[in-house]
């Protein structure tokens, strides 16, 4: 169980896989592939075995890998919240235990961007792989589900550690960052965080993973009251609800 590493996989124009492995065993587990053959001269590199692919939502710049890695890899399992290419699946859902050979994954259902959409928890790694529901700044855009949903799944975070490793499906905090910039002018909590974003994109060309407590401090997406936003809440008598579907609308059009 120890010893697991996250492998971040550049895929499509911004998307992101990722790989987990760990250096006492060849098993290894994939999360949201996109494009296999960015993801099997990886596994053929590091000499891994393909045990696990795990989806956290039908949309199909998480799942257009899949077919291509079972061709190499036919007896990886496949976890799935809902049908896929009519593949044979282990169907999961909120509460579900993913024991791998890996790690220990605990399944939150968090619907709002898709109405399948999951979250992979993983307490003893502090992992946390949130496909589209959360990103670094900002949240999913709600294409199935209510505002009312999205909002109380993103607070289902709120309740989560905050030593948490946040991995998100795409990497969009640069917009994310524009756009509470032009909301928010002149605001000391954002100028910080931008200094941190900006030197993480720098050091690594990537701003993930990112940690959950920071994010509960600058992402008014995720906790409305938040210190970066909290008087323009209360200035604007808005409700957590409220202010919630004000940002995801603003940023819809942004
Ligand atoms: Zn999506």
């Amino acid at each position: 169980m120890k010893n697991t590493s996250v492998k971040i996989i550049n895929q499509l124009n911004d998307n992101y896989s990722y790989l987990l492995f760990s250096n006492t065993s060849p098993s290894s587990l994939v999360i949201d592939p996109a494009e296999h053959n960015k993801i099997l001269p990886i596994l053929e590199k590091k000499k891994l075995k393909l045990d696990y692919i795990l989806i956290t939502h039908h949309h199909i710049d998480h799942t257009s890998g899949v077919l291509g890695l079972l061709k190499e890899y036919p007896e990886a399992q496949i976890y799935s919240p809902s049908e896929l290419f009519s593949l044979k699946i282990k169907k999961i859902s909120d509460g579900d235990i993913i024991k791998t050979s890996l790690n220990e994954f605990q399944v939150l259902s968090a619907p709002g961007h898709t109405l399948d959409h999951i979250v992979l928890l993983d307490k003893k790694n502090r992992f946390l792989f949130v496909g589209d529901v959360l990103f670094r700044l900002g949240c999913g855009r709600v294409f199935e589900g209510s505002i009312e949903q999205m909002h109380s799944t993103l607070n289902k975070f709120l309740d989560l550690s905050d030593e948490m490793l946040v991995y998100c499906g795409h990497e969009y905090t640069l917009n994310n960052l524009k756009f509470l910039e032009s909301l928010f002018k002149q605001n000391e909590i954002l100028e910080k965080t931008k200094k941190q974003i900006l030197e993480d994109l720098k050091l690594k060309n990537k701003s993930i993973p990112f940690i959950l407590g920071d994010e509960k401090r600058s992402n008014p997406f995720l906790n409305p009251d938040c210190e970066m936003t909290s008087k323009f809440k209360k200035n604007n008598n808005y409700s957590n609800l409220e202010f919630f579907r004000y940002l995801r609308e603003k940023k819809d059009n942004f």
